[in-house]
């Protein structure tokens, strides 16, 4: 960031941080919608850029009033932007995981890796933290999560259960299946296809559904756990077929929707074919619906309480192609999450307004170290080889990094992220910490 563009960015925070200390009478945010595309880190978003539009900056989102950098560190971590940009391999050091990161953005605390909606005490033991699910169930409104994975992984799981152990998959499938009071819930997982979408003759698994009792019962239309406090059951409407989660988009809806898209762990990502070939070169699943459908399902069955609503979409598979270093399916993964925040902000600008709906897009942490061609020791842009290209662009590792990503928010409430922010970073400039996503949801909500 140039020094002239610094003092924009600091006069900008003086004026939100004086309009705020006047703000008292700020009205709570009828809704909050978080988006997270986990393990995007600044280059990834860049590359969708690129690739979509042959420029910088093209997504909805660049456009937002609030726009900042966000450390994810886990609970004995740090951040130290000198010392990560003056040697390469530094920003490989003290990475967190996303049960940590999720937890620090649902409850606004920070917690050690593996953990999920539990902080560790002096003693040692682990105490639950309040969620932003919880919180938007106490204040009466619809809450509901979207992935792109299975809904028990972590970073959805973080933001309406609490478990010491990201792995207890079948503990925190029951806990959110049974136990809580979602209105949607939305993963892939299921147990009777295989990662192209076709049909199995005998199930592959069913432990992103809880277990074959809880499926069956699922399917029958009986479980489901008191969404609305009468002491009755409320059960979940299950639906399976891309079909079904298109119609749902406009209409009459089910009181409770769970949707499990018929492919096995993630939409598109997983599917056969050469994972490193270039983007959407291997047909993508036609039977499958992808992000942007299942949040469109999801808002509309969420947007029937007129008290507002609480959604977390996770574009979960992106980590996973970062993960495998897989440029092409790293873009259509990110491209996918693009478009749904899109559709987010077409949804808020016609149903909502900003006025009233608080918007923020980010990541967990950044994966794969991705940089431009011939980085290390020092960094290099990506290269921009225009419109449907892969951009040139270099991976450095096999898993998270330390680095700063970026955070965009828009709508009621925003600016109060620009009072949290803790430093500023020589190369993406001021930055907050990822507890402060809570934070601002929280007060928000009040
Ligand atoms: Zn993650």
């Amino acid at each position: 960031m140039s020094p002239s563009s610094f003092l924009w960015v600091l006069i900008t925070l003086m004026i939100c941080a004086g309009s705020i200390t006047n703000a008292a009478a700020i009205e709570p945010a009828k809704n909050i919608i978080i988006m997270i595309s986990d393990g995007m880190g600044y280059n990834h978003s860049e590359a969708a850029s690129l690739y979509a539009s042959g420029h910088k900056d093209s997504q909805v989102y660049s456009g937002f009033p609030v726009r900042l950098a966000m450390s994810t560190h886990a609970i004995t971590g740090g951040y130290d932007g000198e010392l990560i940009w003056n040697r390469f391999p530094e920003a490989l050091k003290g990475a967190t995981d996303s049960a940590a990161a999720a937890t620090a953005m649902a409850s606004g605390q920070k917690t050690s890796r593996g953990t999920i909606g539990m902080v560790p005490e002096k003693d040692g033991t682990l105490r639950s933290v309040e969620n932003l699910v919880e919180r938007a169930e106490k204040l009466g409104k619809a809450s509901g999560l979207v992935t792109s994975v299975p809904f028990a992984h972590a970073t959805p799981a973080a933001f309406v259960v609490h478990n010491p152990k990201r792995k207890n998959f079948l503990e925190i499938s029951t806990n959110m299946l049974h136990d809580s009071a979602l209105e949607v819930l939305i993963g892939c997982g299921h147990p009777f296809y295989d990662r192209n979408g076709q049909q199995l003759n005998a199930a592959r698994t069913f432990k992103s559904v809880g277990d074959k009792s809880t499926w069956t019962a699922l399917q029958a239309g009986t479980l489901g756990g008191d969404t609305d406090g009468d002491g009755q059951i409320d059960p979940w409407t299950l639906i399976e077929q891309r079909t079904d989660f298109q119609k749902l988009a406009v209409g009459a809806t089910p009181q409770r929707l769970l949707g499990i898209p018929q492919v096995a762990k993630t939409l598109q990502q997983g599917r056969s074919g050469d994972p490193h070939a270039r983007p959407y070169a291997v047909p993508l699943l036609k039977t499958v619906p992808n992000l942007t459908e299942l949040t469109r399902a999801a808002l509309n069955v969420l947007d029937n309480d007129p008290d507002g609503l609480f959604l977390m979409i996770e574009g979960g598979a992106m980590d996973w192609a970062c993960h495998d270093n897989q440029s092409g399916r790293m873009l259509e993964e990110q491209l996918d999450f693009d478009r749904t925040v899109a559709a987010v902000v077409r949804w808020v600008e016609t149903h909502s307004s900003w006025d009233e709906t608080l918007l923020i897009v980010t990541g967990d942490h950044e994966t794969g170290y991705l940089t431009g061609p011939g980085s290390d020791p020092d960094w290099q842009p990506l290269v921009n080889r225009g419109r449907n290209q892969l951009p040139g662009m270099e991976w450095h590792h096999d898993y998270h990094t330390n680095s700063l990503i970026p955070l965009f928010a828009k709508g009621r409430g925003a600016e109060r992220l620009l009072v949290l922010v803790e430093g500023n970073d020589p190369v993406r400039g001021p930055y907050v910490d990822n507890t402060a996503v809570a934070k601002v949801a929280f007060a928000a909500f009040e």
